[in-house]
């Protein structure tokens, strides 16, 4: 029987940055690396934060940021806007492009305006040679044909995956992560758990959302870094493997695909 080793989690997406941790960042932090969180990855949902992120990772060694617009932040998005992000993406800090996609559920930015944002970023990802951290909300099938026909050589992670089995299939044979998080501890979301049941473990980044997405356990309460224990722990359970099992793998493909070195 293997030596037991200390768990070493990370978090792929964490909105630190964001003023519901203003009061308490720093603990937030510490409580994050108390618990085997060893990295975060704060991503960006417009220029502001994308400064944001790349200033607290300047700050905290275990932090590091993606920069790029949301999708409900894309009207006005222009040339200015992308040479901004340009400059930004090459901050040594800088590990990804994102958050970016398309979200039909708000319906405060024309479509038109996202899609264009969305193909602007995915062609400065392949530019910068760097991954790209999708947000899909209700719009499956328009994020992936944007994908399919110019998701950046460095690779994709469908964040807080929402899709079906089918999506996941065809993004799991494009070469595409899953992005797996709080939900997947909800009484009602027995189709996640299979597909995450399933899916190979190789391609399974768990993640926070925090604020956001908070777990089970913790529900009706602000979601911190520390919580994405409780994803681990319902992908160990779901998957019939150990928790330790579970972090090194998850943690060796956040790693991979943002081609972190320890
Ligand atoms: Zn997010």
């Amino acid at each position: 029987m293997a030596e037991l080793e200390p768990i070493r989690l990370v978090d792929t997406h964490c909105h630190l940055d964001f003023e519901q941790f203003d009061a308490d960042r720093e603990e937030v932090l510490a409580a994050a690396l108390n618990n085997g969180i060893v990295r975060v990855l704060i991503p960006a949902v417009d220029l502001a934060t994308s400064r944001r992120a790349i200033a607290l990772a300047e700050q905290f060694p275990a932090v590091r940021a993606a920069v790029g617009v949301h999708p409900t932040s894309t009207a006005g998005f222009s040339n200015e806007t992308l040479a901004e992000l340009r400059d930004l993406a090459q901050h040594p800090q800088v590990d990804a492009v994102g958050e970016i996609g398309i979200d039909l559920y708000w319906k405060t930015v024309t479509l038109t305006e996202q899609v264009h944002a969305f193909r602007a970023q995915l062609a400065l990802a392949q530019a910068l040679d760097r991954p790209v951290i999708i947000h899909d909300r209700e719009a499956h099938a328009s994020v992936l044909a944007e994908l399919s026909a110019a998701a950046p050589s460095a690779g994709v992670v469908l964040h807080a995956f929402s899709g079906d089995q089918a999506m996941a299939e065809t993004a799991l044979a494009a070469g595409y992560y899953l992005g797996v998080d709080g939900p997947l501890t909800y009484k009602k979301n027995d189709a996640l758990r299979a597909i995450f049941a399933a899916a190979p473990a190789e391609r399974i980044l768990i993640e926070t959302d925090a604020p956001y997405l908070t777990p089970q356990a913790r529900r009706g309460q602000r979601n911190e870094p520390a919580y994405v224990r409780f994803v681990a722990d319902k992908l160990a359970e779901i998957r019939g493997q150990p928790l330790a099992e579970i972090a090194a793998q998850t943690t060796d493909n956040a790693a991979r695909l943002f081609r972190w070195e320890w």
